[in-house]
């Protein structure tokens, strides 16, 4: 019942924001500019980091929750929910989870205070196969000095808390496994790391009022105390998304728009397009809050094949309910003065960002089979049990 209870309040909080939030969602997107008054908003209302424990300033608010808020939001502006999971899962997951007392009481002060983390994982030759990076961060004295590039990382330049992945090597090179590195870069208070560079951004096909930066690293050092470590290895945070991105819009429309002197609700092929996007968004929202509670009280991170599971159903249904509503719309949809072509372009990276459905497809089927599904050319590897 307090969960309920716990999902309604938060749900309206999402509502409030998304009913403010609408009328200017296609600005950020024209002119290309991140969202900071959304930002400065959702942070007044707590949803910046709602989901970081009370000890640590946030609200303790349940990884469900946030859901309900990004899916709110999702309705009129994908930009702020976005914003909303990267301030909540993902990177500011991982330090939560695996950071030091002093790591995460940065991490958290820079997130409730507005920011949205970047996390920097992908580089030109090491995407799918992120484990092939090429970044090192070597031992050094006190600390480590990291070299290399990455690219397509979102929020590269708006971002103040980074968290880069990199090889770590010891001062006489030998391999120590992949870690994680704190940042900060907030060029308006003055801190821009030295050998920390943004060299340039992704022209994108959609939310584009999201920076996409490539990133370079020449000799950036990088304090001891910064250092994220996690023991065998880093999961990464969930990608939450919601999927009831425009739905009501095309219910809406086959309700008023008339046609052949009816209205195009009564027509029993587009009912039949509205019940398929309807199951879809259902069972999109059902799978990612059964991901949500995979977290457990005393959880990091929701179960990896629960969450994957979700996020490819999620990704691809959030893509295809789009796509129908544009078609419902006629040209109205294909123009501007709908947003669902913008929607269309926006939600197009999710089967992409944050691990692509391909792989997610691997992960779930590994979990299926109860197998492990090693990419590489030595093959697979045998059944878990064996
Ligand atoms: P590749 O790995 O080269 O894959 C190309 C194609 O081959 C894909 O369809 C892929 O699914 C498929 N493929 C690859 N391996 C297999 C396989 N074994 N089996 C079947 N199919 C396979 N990265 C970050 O580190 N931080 C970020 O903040 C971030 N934000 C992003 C935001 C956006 C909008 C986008 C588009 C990407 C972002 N990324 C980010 C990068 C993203 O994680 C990578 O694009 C993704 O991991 C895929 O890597 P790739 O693009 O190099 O494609």
């Amino acid at each position: 019942m307090e969960r309920v209870a716990e999902l309604d309040a938060w749900r309206a909080v999402g509502r409030d924001l998304a009913a403010r939030f609408a009328p200017r969602a296609a600005h950020w997107d024209r002119e290309r500019v991140y969202c900071h008054e959304n930002v400065a908003e959702m942070t007044e209302a707590g949803v910046m980091g709602m989901t970081l424990p009370t000890q640590y300033g946030g609200k303790g608010a349940s990884f469900a929750a946030a859901a309900a808020v990004v899916e709110e939001l999702g309705r009129a502006c994908t930009l702020s929910a976005r914003i909303a999971v990267e301030a909540n899962m993902g990177g500011i997951a991982a330090v939560m989870a695996y950071g030091s007392e002093a790591q995460k009481r940065l991490a958290a002060d820079l997130v409730l205070a507005g920011d949205k983390p970047a996390i920097c994982i992908t580089e030109p030759d090491a995407g799918s196969a992120a484990t092939e990076m090429t970044t090192t961060a070597r031992r050094d004295g006190g600390g480590w000095v990291l070299n290399g590039a990455k690219h397509w990382i979102t929020g590269g330049g708006v971002s103040k808390l980074h968290l880069i992945f990199a090889k770590a090597v010891s001062e006489t090179g030998q391999p120590l496994g992949i870690g994680g590195f704190l940042v900060v870069r907030d060029p308006d208070a003055g801190i821009e790391p030295e050998g920390f560079r943004i060299t340039g951004r992704e022209r994108t096909m959609g939310l584009c009022g999201m920076p996409e930066a490539r990133l370079e690293f020449e000799d950036l050092r990088i304090p001891a105390d910064m250092a994220l470590e996690p023991p065998g290895g880093f999961a990464r945070g969930f990608a939450a998304l919601m999927s009831a991105y425009n739905f009501d819009h095309a219910r809406d429309y086959l309700l008023t728009r008339e046609q052949f002197g009816r209205p195009l609700a009564e027509f029993q092929g587009l009912q039949w397009m509205l019940a398929e996007m309807d199951a879809k968004l259902h069972a999109a929202r059902l799978m990612l809050m059964d991901a949500a509670a995979s977290r457990g009280p005393e959880g990091r991170f929701p179960d990896m094949a629960v969450a994957a599971r979700a996020k490819l159903f999620a990704t691809q249904a959030a893509i295809a309910v789009v796509n129908d509503a544009l078609q419902m719309h006629g040209a109205r949809g294909y123009g501007a003065d709908t947003p669902l072509e913008r929607m269309y372009r926006d939600v197009r990276m999710f089967t992409i960002g944050g691990g692509t459905a391909e792989v997610l497809r691997t992960q779930v089927a590994g979990a299926a089979l109860g197998i492990r599904t090693p990419q590489t050319r030595d093959g697979y590897a045998p059944r878990a049990a064996e």
